[in-house]
This record gives C-alpha cells, structure tokens and sequence, in this order.
C-alpha cells in the first residue's frame, strides 16, 4: 500500500492505494558521459546494483553509443538492461506561465523530450533506420556550438572553443558553454547566461531542428521500441491537454513517476494514463550525486508500466 499527498481546491490530503502492486526495481531513465552524466557507464552500472535496481535503462541524450557497454555491465552485475535513449523534440503546445511557475520552473521550455525503449532486441532494419536518423541530431550538436561560440565572441565575452568542448564528457550542449561564461566573469551566473544570451529567442542561441513526437515515435515503432512523454511537468501544460495530445501523436507512455514529480503530480498522471490507455514510466533522471540525488528507489505501479517493459 502505497500513500500519496494529493491536492483538491487548495487543499491537501492523503489518500491510500491499496489495490496496486508496487516495485521500486526499474529506473528507466538516467544519464553517463555518454552525455550530462558525471558518471562512466561503469560507475553508473555499480550505483544501480547497490540501489537494488532490477531493471536498468540506460536514456543519454540523442545518443546511443553507451548501449553495448551498458549492456554487458549490466549483465556482470545481475541487472537486467533496456536499450534507451531520450530525444530532443519540438515544443508542440503552448505552455502557460502559471503552470510553470507553479512548478518552480522559471524558463519556458525549448524542447521536449522523448524517451524511446527497446525492450526486446530492437528490429534489424528499423534499428539501422533509427540510427541513421538519430546520428545528425547527436552529431550536430559541435557545430552548432561553435557557432554559438562565435556569437558570443561577437559580442565581446572571449570564450575559447576548447574550454567548452573540454568541459562535455560526452555531448556537448549549452550548459557548458554557460559554465565556461561563468567561469570566464562575462556573467554572474548560468541563469544569466540563459536569459541574456543563450536561451531560445536570445541573440547567441542557434536553433536547431528538433523532431516531432509522432516522427519520432513513428521510428521507434518500426525499430519495434516504444515511446514515453519525459518529465511532463516541466512544460506548463495542463497534463490532461497533454495526454490527449501524446495519445494522438502515438506515444505509447508518459513519465509520471520522475524524480521531480511531487505525489499529486504522479497521482494525477497516473490515473488520466489509465483513463486514457497509456502506460507509465518511472524515472531517477540521474546524472550525479549534487543536490542528494540518486537512481533508483522510486515506487512504480507494476501493471501500469508498458507491458514491453514489465515483461521484459
Ligand atoms: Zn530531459
Ligand atoms: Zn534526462
């Protein structure tokens, strides 16, 4: 049995959930070097075994080279691995700026993101599609930097190519172009960074060209993955609106269970999930140790994960 706090007309209240089955064994999402992670595919796979996760995927951003690694540490370890990777896609609604502040989210957001999973051995053919469509996305991200780079020196803040691409692990995007301003004096902060310079609208930003959920979705499938709306929160989008939306593009599920998600966002999401017929996911959204962060130990309903991945 599991409680949650649940908010209606301002106020708060607990409620139990009793007809459920839970787990706290997946976590579906979570980030290495590969891309933002802190931690190599290695360290990520030890921290997923002392945290008793059962069932492990592995979601870097617009990549999928830590796939293989990932998959034979998971295997030393006893865990059982799900190919994924969490995509870049448009903003397809518009967000509404109580909802986001609500949420504590000060930024409107420039993409949404997407996870794909590949529970059972992905299709040839449609894999080699996948890929082949993935790889400008992952692989533009180095030449959009310096030309955001360029931007930046236009206006008079030295910022030097190298330091940037140095500070990224794995992708590079622009948080470490923002750091590197910080560290540099040309501003107070990676906020600053961003509303001044590099968020989307500002004069140093470079947009690139993010795919549509149902494209995306639509790949998937034919590589015989799923897919599944990453935090939802983070859009300022009434959830029910949005479901409706993920639901007509296709999206197979929705990450009602991430770490961000207070108890009335998970219940609410949950329950319209299942009016609806999409799945859940669950996700730490790991991607190091600041703020007391860790994967893993998040209950999930068993019987509303997509049945590809509580079969799996
Ligand atoms: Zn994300
Ligand atoms: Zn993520």
């Amino acid at each position: 049995m599991i409680c949650f706090e649940i908010e209606e007309r301002g106020s708060k209240r607990l409620i139990e959930e009793v007809e459920a089955m839970w787990t706290s064994s997946f976590d579906l999402h979570c980030h290495t070097t590969h891309s933002d992670g802190s931690l190599s595919v290695d360290e990520l796979a030890d921290e997923m075994a002392k945290q008793q996760v059962k069932v492990w995927s592995l979601t870097d951003h617009d990549t999928i080279a830590g796939w293989d690694e990932a998959k034979r540490a998971a295997s030393e370890r006893g865990i059982k691995f799900i190919p994924g990777v969490e995509l870049t896609c448009d903003v397809e609604l518009p967000w509404n700026r109580e909802i986001l502040e609500a949420n504590s989210r000060n930024r409107p957001p420039s993409s949404w993101h997407l996870l794909a999973y590949f529970p059972h051995e992905p299709l040839e053919d449609g894999l080699k599609q996948f890929e082949a469509w993935l790889s400008p996305l992952h692989e533009d991200r180095v030449p959009r930097m310096l030309e955001m780079i360029d931007k930046v020196n236009a206006f008079g803040m030295k910022i030097d190519p190298v330091d940037v691409l140095s500070r990224a692990k794995g992708s590079v995007g622009r948080p470490h172009l923002a750091m590197a301003m910080v560290d540099a004096g040309h501003v107070e902060s990676m906020n600053e960074a961003f509303e001044q310079w590099l968020g989307d609208g500002r004069p140093c930003n470079v947009e690139r060209p993010k795919p549509s959920l149902a494209e995306a979705t639509a790949l998937v499938h034919a590589a015989g993955g799923i897919t599944s709306l990453a935090h939802p929160r983070y859009y300022g989008v009434d959830y029910e609106t949005l479901i409706q939306h993920l639901k007509a593009s296709n999206v197979d599920a929705i990450e009602a269970f991430h770490r961000s998600h207070s108890d009335d966002d998970r219940h609410r999401l949950w329950k319209l999930a299942e009016a609806y017929g999409l799945g859940v996911t669950v996700g730490s959204d790991f991607h190091s140790f600041n703020g007391g962060h860790r994967p893993g130990h998040m209950p999930v309903v068993i019987n509303a994960l997509p049945e590809l991945i509580s079969s799996a």
